[in-house]
C-alpha cells in the first residue's frame, strides 16, 4: 500500500536537511513539488536524481485523482515545498486531507519551518501561541483578521514577505497599540537577526531602514487583565456618552 511521506526542506540553510528526509527523497517514487525546478536544485545538490510532479496551489484540485491512484499502486511519494514544512502556508492540506480519507498512511518527517524557529528565538511567551500565517491582502478581510488578533492573548506569528513588512509593522502597531514584537530575519542564513522592540519603535525603524529577506513577526498576546480594562473603557466611554445625550 502507497505512503504520503511529507518533507520538510530547508529554509535557508542547506544543512539544515535531515538524513532522514534525504533517505525518504531517495527510496521515494516521486517527489511531489510546489515547483520542480527549485526542488530540482535541491535534489541536485545532494546527488539524487528524481522523478517529480508539480503539486501547487493553482494544480492541486486537478492533481488529487492522479496522486491518490499512484498511492493505490503502490507507489511511495514524498511531498515537498519550496521551504520548511509543506502545509504551513504552503500547499500539502488538501492532499493530505485525501490521502487520510482514503485510508493510506501519512507520514511527516520532523524538520526546518521558520514558525517554530522565530517563536522560539523572539523572547516572547512560547508557553501558548496561535499561528496566523499571512495577513489577507483585500481590505475588509485584513480588517477583520486585525479584529481577531486584536483578543488573542496568546504571542502570535505572522508569516510576511519582504516588500510589505514595513507596511504590515505600521498596520499592526496602529491597530494593536503598545505591545512587543519581535521580527525574526533571513533564518538559518548567514545575515539572520531578530528585531526586538515594542510595534512602534520597531515600526518606525524597520519603515527607516527598510530590511531585505523573509521574515516572521511576532506579536505579544492582549494581556488578559488589559483586555478587562479595555471592556471597561468602552463600557465607561458608551455609559459617559449615554449621560452626555
Ligand atoms: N512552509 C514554510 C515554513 O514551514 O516555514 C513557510 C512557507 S511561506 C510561503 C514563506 C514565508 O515563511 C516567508 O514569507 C516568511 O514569512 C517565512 N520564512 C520562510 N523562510 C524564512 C527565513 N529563512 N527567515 C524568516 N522567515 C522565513
Amino acid at each position: 500500500k502507497g505512503t504520503l511521506y511529507v518533507v520538510p526542506t530547508p529554509i535557508g540553510n542547506l544543512e539544515d536537511i535531515t538524513f532522514r528526509a534525504l533517505k525518504v527523497l531517495e527510496q521515494s517514487d516521486i517527489v511531489l513539488a510546489e515547483d520542480t525546478r527549485n526542488t530540482g536544485k535541491l535534489l541536485h545538490h545532494f546527488e539524487l536524481k528524481k522523478k517529480m510532479i508539480s503539486y501547487h496551489e493553482h494544480n492541486k484540485m486537478a492533481r488529487e485523482e492522479q496522486i491518490i491512484e499512484m498511492l493505490h499502486n503502490g507507489s511511495m511519494l514524498a511531498l515537498v515545498s519550496d521551504a520548511g514544512m509543506p502545509g504551513i502556508s504552503d500547499p500539502g492540506y488538501e492532499i493530505i486531507r485525501a490521502a487520510i480519507d482514503a485510508d493510506y498512511s501519512v507520514v511527516v518527517l520532523p524538520g526546518a519551518s521558520a514558525a517554530l524557529s522565530a517563536l522560539v528565538g523572539s523572547g516572547l511567551p512560547t508557553d501558548q501561541f496561535y499561528f496566523y500565517g499571512f495577513l489577507p491582502r483585500k481590505k475588509k478581510d485584513r480588517d477583520q483578521a486585525l479584529q481577531l488578533l486584536q483578543s488573542i492573548d496568546t504571542t502570535f506569528i505572522l508569516y510576511e514577505s519582504p516588500h510589505r513588512i514595513g507596511d504590515t509593522l505600521q498596520l499592526l502597531a496602529d491597530s494593536l497599540g503598545d505591545r512587543r514584537v519581535a521580527v525574526a530575519r533571513e533564518l538559518t542564513k548567514k545575515f539572520e537577526e531578530f528585531i526586538r522592540g515594542n510595534l512602534a519603535d520597531v515600526s518606525n525603524w524597520v519603515n527607516e531602514n527598510p530590511i531585505k529577506g523573509e521574515c516572521v513577526i511576532l506579536v505579544e498576546g492582549i494581556k488578559l487583565e488589559e483586555e478587562a480594562n479595555w471592556w471597561t473603557d468602552l463600557t465607561l466611554s458608551q455609559h459617559v456618552e449615554q449621560l452626555i445625550e
